[in-house]
Formats: structure tokens, sequence, C-alpha cells
């Protein structure tokens, strides 16, 4: 019986790749004159996935790997007008307001009575401190958790930490590779809902040899239905 409910926060609660889109448009348009834009996305991934174990998630990572690309792409050539509009850029990331989903706050208040809920989330904790500010979700939620990364063994502490069986637990989120696998592999419950975009490095190539334990829903708005199935199982 399913008694906790966590949600995953970037582009399940609200929008968030977009504007890292817009960040990747920006310095393939800045490194136009250097190298066409897919070299730019391809290296800017390999610098993002590199500096992870180094910087970890969210907008202060990126910004860094833009930099870090921009100047290996011109061979140093690029000046600090450029390097100051991805600056700007980044600036402008942080100063966006919490853009919600749709059906995420009809679907809460739908579901908040019968359930205890949380965010896991990983990013910069000031920043995503300030987006569930922002967002005026706080009160629906008991517990926000920031975590580095969404590995198993994480997840497995904070159920521990909450006094949550695995079997008690259902994790929502747009990625398969950080909020369903890794819950379903501990024995919990996973939900899928994809989002128009997803990071390169949170898409899984090969689903198909995965265990089942999760389902894969279009919109928040059909888990409800979904949380009436499992009561019944
Ligand atoms: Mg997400």
């Amino acid at each position: 019986m399913i008694r906790w409910i966590a949600f995953d926060a970037d582009d399940t609660l609200w929008e968030n790749e977009k504007y890292y889109h817009d960040g990747q448009a920006l310095l393939a348009q800045l490194l136009a004159p250097y190298q066409p834009a897919e070299v730019v996305e391809a290296e800017l991934l390999k610098t993002e996935t590199s500096n992870l174990s180094w910087y970890g998630y969210g907008i202060k990572a990126f910004g860094l790997s833009m930099i870090e690309t921009a100047i290996r792409l011109s061979d140093g050539a690029i000046g600090s007008p450029e390097i100051d509009a991805l600056i700007r850029h980044l600036r402008s990331m942080l100063e966006q307001p919490a853009d919600l989903l749709p059906g995420v706050l009809e679907t809460l208040q739908l579901i908040h009575n019968g359930y205890r809920m949380m965010v896991i989330t990983k990013g910069d904790l000031l920043d995503q401190e300030r987006k569930l500010a922002n967002s005026h979700l706080e009160d629906f939620f008991e517990a926000y958790e920031v975590v580095s990364d969404k590995h198993d063994n994480i997840y497995a502490r904070i159920l521990k930490r909450h006094n949550i069986q695995p079997k008690e637990f259902l994790m929502v989120g747009n990625s398969l590779r950080s909020d369903v696998l890794p819950v379903v592999k501990i024995g919990g419950f996973g939900v899928h809902i994809p989002h128009r975009f997803t990071w390169a490095h949170e898409v899984v190539a090969d689903t198909s040899s995965h265990v089942d334990g999760y389902v894969q829903i279009d919109s928040i708005k059909e888990l409800p239905a979904i949380l009436e199935t499992l009561k019944h199982q």
C-alpha cells in the first residue's frame, strides 16, 4: 500500500530544461564563427558529463561547462563580451519564476489528503529552495530533499531517514534514469512522466531489459487514477 509519494522537481513540477536549451542555443550562436552547432552541442554535453563528479548538477555547473567549452572550441579566442553574455544568461536562468507544468497544482490538491508527500531533487541547493518558494507548493510537502545525485543508495537513505518501507513508496519524475529505475531497484514504485525536453545525460538507451515496477503516463493528471489502481493490488 502506497503511503508516501515523492516528486522530482525540475521538469516534473515545473519547467527547467527549456532554459538550458536556450543557454545551449546562445552558446552555439556565440561559437558560430568557430564551430557548427552540432559540434558545440556534443562538446558541451561531453564537458558537462566529465564535470559532473566535480561540480554536480545545476545552473552553476552548467555555466562553468559552457565557459570551458567556449574557450576550448574557440582555441582561446572567445572574448570577454561573449563570456559576459553567457554569465548574463545564467543569471536570467536563476531569476526565472517557477513555471508550473499543466495539471500539477490540481493533482497535488486532489491527492494530498490521502498521502504523505515529499520532493526529491538534485541541483544547486539555493536555486532549488528558491524555486520551491516561488512555486507556492511548499505546503503540500513534508520534506524537501536536495541531493547531489539520485542513485539507489541515496533513495534508500532517504527512505530510512523517514522510516518508509520501499513498498510504501512511489516516486514520480520525468527521468527514467534518475527518478524511476533506482527507486524500482530498491523495491519502490515508479511513475515516469516524460517531458518534451530531456537532457541527453538522463536518457536511458534501452529500457526493455529493465524490470517492471513502474508505469509511464503522459501527464501528471493521470496520477490519481494510477494511485487508485495501486490501492486494489
Ligand atoms: Mg527532472
